[in-house]
């Protein structure tokens, strides 16, 4: 049986499904993993071709051959298949960090004069792409809104919008975006769902809910280790190879592609990646509930008082549970450093570090870090309170060791 075969034996709904069905590509010498190739440019066996080639009317796939490392690497191009499998997009493109994603969709999908509709809570950098960088360089304007209103969305549409963008899981906020009904708002207006997923691998497939454009950074949960940082686009096979245009495609022209040392180790990573999702979530659910319980001021989707805890669990997979991260509201940021001082330094409970989906449990402070390039107004618009700390729950230890650890240093500043 071929690929093709396989994949259509598959049920198209289920990512772990679509992720086994996927060729295995074995190492050079028959080794179970494969080999890395790290070359930078590659053998033309008949000149006649080279031009086909070249003007990416030949490629690897088509009986043409690979050409030069930063149009595609056969050790790269791997993971981006894996990354369109997981997505169940037609084809993915793997770079070297989420931000060199994200300017790439969108500069690939916006000209000048081109209208963004995004969310306003996102990750700093984004906020600050969209915000500062794009407007100034590319005279791309984005109004940002609420997207948990949709009538906001639709208002902030026009002629010339082009993009609609949001986070599946907003940063910090943990807000759900309700992809089919903003999706149906991007259609209407002929404008493409760019949906960065980021926060949520497995657990959410915005592909299946209507998003044309799927970005992740996967320095977080898809890497797991926190020593790379890389990112993907995952789209149609027809956007991607738009991205790729020798002239105008911004994965050629601002080149920033992924070395295949790491696409090699991430690789590596995709096939316990559901394991490692579905413990995240057990322990973040765990660690909410008993929180909630006691009376902290607890935000985690899988919790019911959650605004998003039904949307989470109508577009989700409930096996992956409602993602690794929760967040806690200690009133003020001297509180919040207090509590993560003590977490770390006396406890041992986790890092005071930025980034998540590392396997221990990484927690900051959002208003003071990861979303300090938001002016004070769009922090209080996106409700990202001074003593919110933003926690990645990581599995090491026990459950009840590490339970015990975060109550003692809530007792220790006196939120218990
Ligand atoms: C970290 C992050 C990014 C940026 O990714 P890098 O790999 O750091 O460039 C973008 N979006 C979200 C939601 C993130 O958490």
């Amino acid at each position: 049986m071929n690929e093709t075969e396989r994949q259509a034996k598959v049920s198209l709904t289920d990512p772990v499904e679509r992720l086994a069905a996927l060729r295995h590509e074995f190492g050079e010498h028959g080794g179970v993993n494969m080999s890395i190739e790290a070359s930078t440019t590659f053998t033309v066996m008949e000149a006649g071709t080279m031009p086909e080639i070249f003007q990416g009317r030949l490629g690897p796939d088509d009986g043409g051959c690979f050409l030069y490392g930063r149009h595609f690497n056969p050790t790269v191009y791997v993971l981006g298949r894996q990354l369109a499998a997981m997505e169940g997009a037609e084809a993915g493109y793997c770079t070297g960090s989420g931000l060199g994603a994200i300017s790439s969709a969108l500069l690939g999908t916006l000209n000048q004069g081109d209208h963004v509709v995004a969310a306003d809570t996102l990750y700093g950098g984004t906020w600050a792409m969209l915000a500062e960088f794009l407007p100034q360089k590319c005279g791309i304007e984005t109004t940002f809104v609420d997207i948990s209103n949709p009538n906001a969305v639709a208002a902030a549409m026009t002629p010339r919008t082009k993009v609609v963008y949001v986070e599946a899981l907003s940063n910090p906020t943990l807000r759900v975006a309700n992809l089919p009904t903003i999706a149906d708002i991007a259609h209407a207006h002929d404008a493409k769902l760019m949906v960065d997923n980021t926060f949520t691998p497995l657990a959410i497939t915005p592909v299946e809910h209507g998003a044309d454009i799927v970005v992740h950074s996967l320095t977080k949960f898809v890497n797991g280790a926190s020593d790379f940082i890389a990112g993907a686009i995952c789209g149609t096979a027809d956007y991607i190879s738009s991205l790729m245009d020798l002239h105008v495609g911004p994965l050629m022209i601002l080149g920033p592609t992924m070395d295949p040392q790491v696409a090699h180790s991430i690789s590596l990573r995709i096939p316990h990646l559901p394991i490692r999702m579905t413990e995240h979530a057990r322990r973040a659910q765990i660690f909410a509930e008993r929180l909630e319980s006691h009376g902290i001021a607890v935000s985690y989707p899988g919790l019911k008082s959650h605004p998003d805890h039904h949307l989470f669990r109508d577009i989700g997979r409930p096996e992956y549970g409602f993602g690794g991260l929760l967040t806690i509201d200690a009133g003020t940021r001297k509180c919040a450093e207090a509590l993560m001082d003590y977490l770390q330094n006396q406890e041992g409970f986790g890092f005071m570090a930025v980034s998540l989906g590392y396997f221990d449990t990484l927690m900051s402070c959002s208003a003071s870090s990861t979303s300090s390039e938001l002016s004070d107004e769009a922090l209080r618009a996106a409700g990202i309170a001074p003593g919110l700390i933003r926690m990645s729950i990581g599995y090491t230890g026990s459950v009840e060791q590490r339970w015990n650890q975060l109550e003692s240093a809530l007792r220790q500043v006196s939120l218990l």
